[in-house]
């Protein structure tokens, strides 16, 4: 029997994991692994370059249209067969967005069987506020580990820190840290560092390559686009070390002055 992966990645916002979640999905998919990533941003953009480009409706915006929601309108097959959802996010002002992942995924749950059947489920976390509503789908069990994108800088290691003090503080241990570049000076060494003082490890280092941005901007994955490109290769690495990876810690945040002292 095949072990079921559901992984969530979580980072400041604007630092690239849809771009690393729809990769590594399209990587797993070309291995033959069934799919599915599930957009929790509420810019809804985790699946665009696994549809061509295309935009599919999110299950928040239909279920506030009062659509009786259907499988096939919220679950889209993209790139090899990826299946492709978009939670959406709450209303500006209104809603909470933790809530709003809970309610989208109880719906999923009770139309379609395809939560079950999938080898990897990717769930694309918003994770600048590691408030109670972001960790909603640690709690409620939906995600088994959790992966945290940095880069060299202080921001996004300031966040990154905060995230697995969340961790910490819900019992749900680190499975890895990933480096999405930046190009800062001593970038990989900064990373390498805090992933492995706060207990864990740097499972992959994802250059900053033109390459991934071009093929965003036309509605593609890397690995469809640019399948033998160098950052392409890195990316396969990055998925297949998540299939296999069978370890995590419980990670121990650093203190605000030590992370300083990290990225200075
Ligand atoms: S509780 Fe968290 S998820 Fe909910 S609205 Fe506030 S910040 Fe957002």
């Amino acid at each position: 029997m095949t072990i079921q992966k559901r992984i969530a990645i979580y980072g400041k916002g604007g630092i690239g994991k849809s771009s690393t979640a729809s990769n590594v999905a399209a990587a797993c998919a070309d291995e033959g692994y069934k799919v599915m990533i599930i957009g929790c941003d509420p810019k809804s953009d985790s699946s665009i370059t696994l549809l061509g480009g295309k935009r599919i409706p999110t299950i928040l915006d239909l279920l506030r249209d009062g659509v009786d929601v259907k499988e096939e309108d919220v679950i889209h097959e993209g790139y090899k067969g990826v299946k492709c959802v978009e939670v959406g996010g709450p209303e500006p002002g209104i809603g909470c967005a933790g809530r709003g992942i809970i309610v989208a995924i109880q719906t999923l749950k009770k139309i379609s069987k395809s939560l079950n059947e999938m080898d990897l489920i990717i769930y694309d976390v918003p994770g600048d506020i590691v408030c109670g509503g972001f960790v909603a789908p640690i709690r409620k069990g939906l995600v088994k580990e959790a992966y945290v994108l940095t880069s060299g800088e202080y921001m996004p290691l300031y966040a990154a820190n905060n995230i697995c003090r969340g961790l910490a503080k819900i019992n749900t241990p680190l499975s890895g840290i990933i480096c999405n570049s930046r190009s800062v000076s001593r970038e990989e060494e900064i990373v390498t560092k805090f992933a492995s003082e706060i207990g864990s490890e740097l499972m992959a280092f994802i250059p900053k390559e033109q390459i991934v941005q071009d093929c965003e901007r036309d509605g593609f994955s890397v690995m469809e686009k640019a399948p033998d490109s160098n950052v392409a290769k890195v990316y396969r690495k990055l998925a297949q070390a998540i299939m296999e990876r069978d370890s995590s810690v419980m990670p121990e945040a650093l203190d605000d002055e030590r992370l300083r002292e990290l990225t200075k």
